[in-house]
């Protein structure tokens, strides 16, 4: 059964990496961009969400980005969080990569959390580049619209997320392809894996030998490169294989 054969490569992990992505957090309540109840198919990505439409009126990307906002600071981690983090903990995972900017890896306690895509609990002044926690601004965003910067008044505060036509941080891919390429196991949770660099960091782990675990509710482009394929929701998989791993 695919469950216990997941739970086998894992627990002989000596370097294993995840990587995950919207999914691991849709049990959580926070949408994911693409799949079922997507919020792409609502919105057009381009214009909502990168770094020209921002500058241009960052009043239309705050309105939109209020409510996803409120979802992210209110969710709790899920089952499929803390699975991961009981796995770096037992020493099988070395890390997680997260195209996630929403902090569940990190409240669900795990320790070395790469974020690809930024965080979304801080935002920073263009202008001034003085840091705020999002909690903060978005309290504001009721009576400020877009929300200026208390320390020089600015428009333009953004969110510590990349968007789209901002490059990813350097130091995070860096570190993340680094231990890919030395990764025996790569876990791949709740990622449609279209999202390029990211996409490519399970791709150089099962170039440098990893055997690949995909788990995601729909089938990805990398399922024919996998040696276990789940597909599922992560919030289930993922504590059942932990359930099954050898003592
Ligand atoms: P995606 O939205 O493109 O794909 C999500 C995948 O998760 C889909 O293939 C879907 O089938 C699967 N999925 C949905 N529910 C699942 C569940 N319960 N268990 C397992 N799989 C499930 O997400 P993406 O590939 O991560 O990338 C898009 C970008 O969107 C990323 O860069 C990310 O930064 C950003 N994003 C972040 C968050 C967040 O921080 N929580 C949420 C949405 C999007
Ligand atoms: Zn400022």
């Amino acid at each position: 059964m695919t469950v216990e054969r997941a739970a086998e490569l894992l627990s002989a992990a000596h370097s294993g990496l995840a990587m995950t992505g919207a999914g691991v957090s849709a049990e959580s309540g926070i949408p994911t961009f693409r799949g079922e109840g997507g919020i792409w198919t609502r919105y057009d990505p381009v214009k909502v969400a990168s770094i020209d439409a921002f500058l241009e009126d960052p009043a239309a990307y705050w309105r939109v980005s209020r409510e996803r906002g409120g979802i992210a600071l209110a969710a709790r981690p899920n089952p499929g969080h803390y699975a991961l983090a009981s796995l770096e903990a037992a020493g099988l995972l070395v890390a997680i990569a997260t195209q996630n900017t929403d902090g569940l890896h990190q409240d669900s306690g795990c320790r070395n959390v790469i974020e690809l895509h930024g965080s979304s609990r801080t935002v920073r002044c263009l202008d001034c580049g003085a840091r705020e926690a999002r909690s903060d601004v978005q309290a504001r965003l009721e009576v400020e619209m877009p929300p200026r910067c208390k320390a020089c008044g600015g428009i333009f505060l953004k969110p510590t997320v990349v968007l789209f036509g901002e490059p990813m941080p350097l130091p995070a891919v860096q570190e993340a392809f680094a231990l890919a390429r030395a990764a025996d196991v790569m876990l791949v949770v709740g990622t449609s894996l279209v999202v390029h660099p990211a996409a490519d960091i399970p791709l150089a782990a099962v170039r440098s030998g990893a055997r690949l675990i995909v788990v995601n509710a729909e089938p990805t482009s990398f399922d024919s490169l996998a040696e276990v394929v789940i597909h599922g929701r992560s919030g289930e998989v993922l504590p059942e294989i932990v359930s099954r791993l050898d003592a």
